[in-house]
């Protein structure tokens, strides 16, 4: 393959899905565009699969479960994702540029959504090499004497993957790898803006690795009755899923009446409790930027800025400035670190949802447009809205664009309930010079994850997972790994 590494700008990724060891077209051959969101042209076609290739997928994922060492082969599954590992290396230019002409990343900020995946594989298969498959639990009575129990983890089946486009590529790998490493046979299916961080993974697990046929398959498709498809399928043991806590909440109806394992990372409206002594010039320039890059596409933000009431106006004024100042644009050109929306569809929907909030009485402070010097690519301005009422819709759906609302609160205990006030629980932030002080208001909030002073929580080693209707179960650390085994306890004489 020809270098990359120097090359810069919009590069089609691989427009065939992967079934059953095969790159492959769907009968008739339909496509779809895949828009680069920074100039709106059209930068190549992904195939348009069908509910027959999804069923095709799946069958052959059933075969390769059922009719394969790859469940119980462990050190083969260790040596397939290692080669995965090194051809995802080899292959990482490649990716950066596919992600970015597909999603309008920064290149700046790609790292997170690139080496970090790619190391993540490695991860993987290192832990699932040194996992105790075995685990004694020890002797007890029983009328026909001392029976030893031993719990035999397994993997759980056929794995649908589903998976959302604000993080394509890293959420394909922490999707699928640690389902595959377990023993588990895959199907992913990407969402429609991103198709090619899926199967351009499809091509390489196909070009570049021994894993067989069936083990892992990849189907694109513009129409959500694919992935609906998926999760409904009777031959399918599990969906592990990331996005939208509408579609979450159909993939748990569409997996009731098979009566699924269903891994669910939902939406989030994090609250962040800028507690009276915080160090305001750290903490709120550090949020201004969370909400910005990424273009505020991300479940964890905590995009609910709850201030103190006696230093209120202090607060606004540091965001202010952070914010107005934030570098947006091109998302080719280094230094930038916040670049357009995905698609206009979702930029129509932040501006709706500012406008929304201006019409409840917020206090627009900066922002709220489209950036006049970036009239191509589907931008947005860094958006502040204060006065914000915690019971309007701008405080209460995820907006999913790099808007952050204010909220005055006058003791530590409204601050507690007002970050509480939601259908969410995915994450929460407190700042406080005292750690104490922030610690025991972490614990009072009813999230997943708690971030205090900009110590993110988030990493591969620790469990991912939010509370209420932002998810079930658990990703990354080893909580996140033993969600794709299933346990069988094996009784036997002492
Ligand atoms: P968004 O609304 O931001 O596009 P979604 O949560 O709807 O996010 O989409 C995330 C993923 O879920 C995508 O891959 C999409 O194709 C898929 N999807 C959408 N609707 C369904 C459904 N009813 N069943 C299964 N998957 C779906």
């Amino acid at each position: 393959m020809t270098s990359v590494q120097n090359e810069t700008g919009v590069l089609a990724g691989e427009p065939r899905m992967l079934i059953d060891g095969e790159l492959t077209e769907t009968a008739g051959g339909a496509t779809f565009d895949v828009i680069h969101p920074a100039s709106e042209q059209v930068a190549g076609t992904a195939t348009d699969g069908t509910v027959e290739d999804m069923a095709r997928a799946v069958g052959a994922a059933r075969r390769a479960f059922d009719e394969t060492d790859w469940s119980r082969d462990k050190d083969f599954r260790f040596n397939c994702l290692m080669q995965l590992h090194a051809a995802l290396e080899k292959n990482q230019e490649r990716l950066r540029r596919i992600l970015i002409t597909e999603v309008g990343c920064p290149v700046t900020v790609s790292g997170s959504q690139i080496e970090s995946p790619i190391a993540e594989v490695k991860h993987w298969a290192e832990h699932g090499r040194d996992f105790d498959y075995l685990v004694d639990n020890g002797v007890h009575e029983t009328p026909l004497g001392p029976a030893r129990r031993k719990l035999h983890y397994e993997p759980v089946g056929v794995v649908g993957a589903i998976t959302p486009w604000n993080v394509p590529f890293y959420l394909n790998i922490a999707e699928t790898i640690p389902a595959l490493m377990a023993g588990n046979t895959v199907v992913l299916k990407p969402a429609q803006l991103t198709p090619w961080s899926g199967s351009e993974l499809g091509r390489i697990v196909a070009e570049e690795t021994d894993i067989p046929a069936g083990v892992f398959n990849v189907v694109t498709s513009n129409a959500n009755e694919v992935g609906a498809a998926l999760s409904a399928d009777p031959r399918v043991d599990m969906i592990t899923f990331t996005g939208s806590t509408a579609t979450g909440r159909a993939i748990l109806a569409a997996g009731a009446p098979t009566v699924k394992k269903t891994l669910l990372e939902l939406g989030g409206k994090s609250a962040h409790i800028v507690l009276d002594d915080a160090d305001f010039n750290s903490s709120l320039p550090l949020a201004a930027m969370m909400a910005c890059v990424m273009s505020g596409q991300s479940c964890i933000l905590p995009s609910r800025i709850l201030l103190p009431r006696s230093r209120y106006e202090e607060g606004i004024e540091i965001l202010k400035t952070s914010m107005a100042n934030f570098p947006v644009g091109d998302p080719w050109t280094p230094g930038n670190m916040q670049g357009p929306q995905i698609s206009e569809t979702q930029r129509q929907k932040v501006l709706g949802l500012i406008k929304s909030g201006i019409d409840a009485g917020a206090r627009l402070v900066t922002g709220g447009g489209i950036p006049e010097a970036l009239p191509v690519g589907y931008y947005t301005e860094a958006t502040l809205l204060v006065d914000v009422d915690p019971d309007s819709q701008i405080a209460q759906e995820e907006i999913f664009g790099p808007v952050l609302t204010v909220t005055p609160y006058d003791t530590d205990d409204d601050a507690v309930a007002i970050a509480n006030n939601t259908i969410y629980g995915l994450s929460g932030e407190v700042s406080s010079a005292d750690v104490d002080r922030a610690f025991s208001v972490a614990t009072r909030m009813r999230t997943g994850n708690v971030t205090i002073n900009g110590k993110s929580h988030f990493g591969i080693d620790s469990p991912f997972g939010g509370t209420k209707q932002s998810g079930l179960g658990y990703r990354n650390g080893t909580h996140g790994y033993q969600e794709y085994l299933a346990i069988k306890t094996i009784g036997m004489p002492e």
